[in-house]
């Protein structure tokens, strides 16, 4: 029993594998000289045990491989153990897409064709907004250029009709960065930002940084990191409306509340004094109007009630707008727990496990099914249709 529980332990699990959503220090591998990058590589391969494969080539041996390849590898190795990495690497005015996968003892990666320009040309705003559904396209600080304009057709492009419910009239803003300044290197693309004053969705021209070092998809297809992150946002979006719907609701309750409250202090007023001159004169008619204005009051405290009740109910719905799951969310973490989320970014809370997911699922749903099998089809199942039109409780 013993020697065999030891034997066990012995075998090092195989890493889960994992979708790489951070920035790989690809640029630093490329600049690297040639004979550093391969001496470098070649002791990172040894010290994380692992061999190297083309997919396409079959090709195994580094010093047969370009720079490029061995750049993209090396970022790769020194990534953790059972990655996923979508990278897009510049070199001499091309950009390049090489996706790794570390599985078990080897890293195997495919390599795409070169391309000049990462991005087309969008539609118009005015033609965005006619299309989709959505809000105005407001310039905060930066200008809306048809590469923006196409960043922004490519995420809504990957809507289904009962998701751009979700995101029906909001409005986008373009700025030139993340305003709280949280954004290293542009990772922080784009940003679902729900105030009490309204909500918006801002996406930044930092952005553009990014797609220099990542996609998302295949390397036949690549599709820039800049179009997941936001199609990330508009997860956010989609599964928030709940919130923006028990806020919208919420108002005018609350004024329905206060006009039945400023009515009932009037009431209360007139009805005491009536029943201050009742005490003075004791005259029968002013009894039956004291008798009436009791039985009065009573109906307006228990409609009172009734309306502080709702208020109640849609406040704490408001209140707890920020932490409480919304139920897509919540049906998503059933299916979904926290820490099996396929990238680390995705492990942090509920709603960004969900958003996370959504983005894959709709770029790259063959990545997502090799780090959190069977979650795909959530994305097309009834559960999730229901889950995302039902309100907050
Ligand atoms: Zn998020």
């Amino acid at each position: 029993m013993h020697t065999f529980l030891l034997a066990l332990s012995l075998v090092a699990p195989a890493p889960a594998p994992f979708y790489e959503g951070d920035d790989p220090p690809i640029a630093k591998a490329l600049q690297l000289e040639d004979k550093q990058l391969t001496s470098i590589l070649t002791n990172q391969l040894k010290t994380r045990n692992v061999t190297v494969k083309n997919v396409l080539s079959g090709a195994t041996d580094i010093a047969g491989m370009t720079h490029l390849e061995r750049a993209a590898l090396l970022a790769a190795a020194s990534s953790q153990p059972g990655n996923e990495n979508d990278m897009m690497l510049e070199a001499d005015g091309q950009f390049t897409p090489v996706e790794t996968r570390w599985d078990g003892d080897v890293i195997s990666f495919r390599i795409g064709a070169p391309k000049k320009s990462l991005y087309g040309e969008g539609p118009s705003a005015a033609e965005l907004q006619t299309k989709y559904g959505v809000g105005p396209f407001v310039e905060a600080g930066s200008k809306w250029t048809k590469e923006m304009l196409w960043l922004v057709d490519a995420a809504l492009a990957t809507l289904a009709k009962d998701e751009l419910a979700g995101v029906a009239g909001l409005p986008f803003h373009i700025m030139e960065k993340d305003p709280s300044n949280k954004a290293v290197r542009g990772r922080s693309v784009a940003m679902y930002r729900q105030e009490p004053t309204g909500t918006q969705i801002e996406l930044y021209a930092l952005a553009l940084e990014s797609d220099k070092r990542k996609f998302v998809g295949s390397v036949d297809h690549p599709v820039p990191n800049s179009v997941s992150m936001l199609v990330h946002e508009l997860a956010h979006a989609i599964s928030r409306k709940t919130h923006r719907d028990a806020q919208a609701a919420y108002a005018p309750q609350k004024a329905a509340y206060d006009a039945l409250a400023a009515k009932a202090v009037e009431m209360q007023k007139a009805a005491s004094a009536r029943l201050d001159e009742y005490r003075k004169t004791k005259d029968e008619a002013l009894k039956k109007a004291v008798d009436e204005d009791n039985a009065a009051l009573k109906k307006m405290q228990q409609e009172l009630n009734t309306a502080s009740k709702n208020m109640a109910a849609l406040g704490a719905a408001q209140r707890q707008g920020g932490a409480q799951p919304s139920p897509v969310e919540k049906a998503f973490l059933a299916k979904l727990p926290l820490p099996k989320s396929p990238t680390a970014y995705g492990r942090t809370l509920p709603g960004e496990s969900f958003a996370e997911c959504f983005r894959l699922a709709k770029l790259d749903p063959a990545a997502l099914e090799r780090a959190a099998p069977g979650i795909p089809a959530f994305f097309a199942s009834a559960e999730y249709k229901e889950a995302i039109a039902a309100p907050l409780k």
